[in-house]
């Protein structure tokens, strides 16, 4: 790790130690790979030195073409396996026959059973039966995440759950991948710094926030799509 500079080394080393923790204290743990560039770096830290832990990813199936060649180009360069959840044919049929093919600009409520149908309830299924599940969710990335906890229980999936990069920042995450060549979602050299499905997800300009490009037509209070904003005990 002689690429990284002392003190990413030593967030290397404290992000190690979380997910040591959550190993021991709540297996099974599984991690929600979303491949955006934190989770590469999470996917990186986890194949080479956790590979107990099982790797998952939802697809929604309106993601980007650059996502789905960024889960080809990880399992290979990886030698993993990434385990796909996906929506519900039953629900998501029904919910498009009543409210169209693109209802999530139409009102918060229709984004959020969007998001309910193509990403809540398949990381409900991810996460039954397991212990823990690990996050590359950061402080700084938005104004909903900043009181984030290394480890807290996740009250709304009803298990524990790990956020081994809280305590970094951006720089530090493209630090991390380029130094030791991490493979990552091509969209985010068109700057994309925080990626979700295709029809949710656009550019920002130089000086926005970095989710600012993220259901860009709501307030940012709102910006969660229910994965990460049911209620949570810090632990530490
Ligand atoms: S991000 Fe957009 S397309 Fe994706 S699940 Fe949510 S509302 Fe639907």
């Amino acid at each position: 790790m002689s690429e990284l500079s002392q003190a990413l080394q030593a967030k290397v080393a404290h992000s190690k130690e979380i997910i040591k923790k959550i190993i021991a204290d709540h297996s099974p743990v599984v991690f929600a790979n979303s491949l955006g560039a934190e989770d590469m770096v999470l996917t990186d830290l986890l194949a080479k030195s956790f590979p107990e832990v099982t790797i998952f990813s939802l697809d929604t199936g309106r993601l980007p073409a650059e996502t789905y060649d960024l889960m080809q180009k990880t399992e290979e360069a990886y030698n993993i396996k990434l385990k796909m959840y996906y929506p519900d044919t039953a629900a998501l049929e029904e919910f498009i026959r009543e409210e169209g093919i693109n209802p999530f600009y139409r009102s918060v409520d229709l984004r959020k059973s969007c998001c309910g149908i193509r990403k809540v309830q398949p990381l409900k299924r991810a996460l039954a039966d397991q212990g823990a599940w690990i996050t590359g969710l950061r402080r700084s990335q938005s104004v909903t995440r900043t009181e984030l906890a290394e480890i807290e229980h996740d009250d709304a999936f009803g298990l524990y759950k790990a956020n081994p990069l809280a305590d970094w920042e951006e720089s530090e995450v493209w630090d991390y991948i380029k130094a030791l060549n991490v493979p990552y979602n091509a969209l985010h050299d068109q700057n994309y710094p925080s990626l979700g499905c295709s029809p949710c997800t656009r550019a920002i300009t130089p000086g926005e926030d970095v989710r600012a490009g993220r259901w860009w037509w709501e307030n940012p209070e709102l910006k969660e799509c229910g994965l990460h904003a049911g209620p949570t005990t810090a632990l530490k």
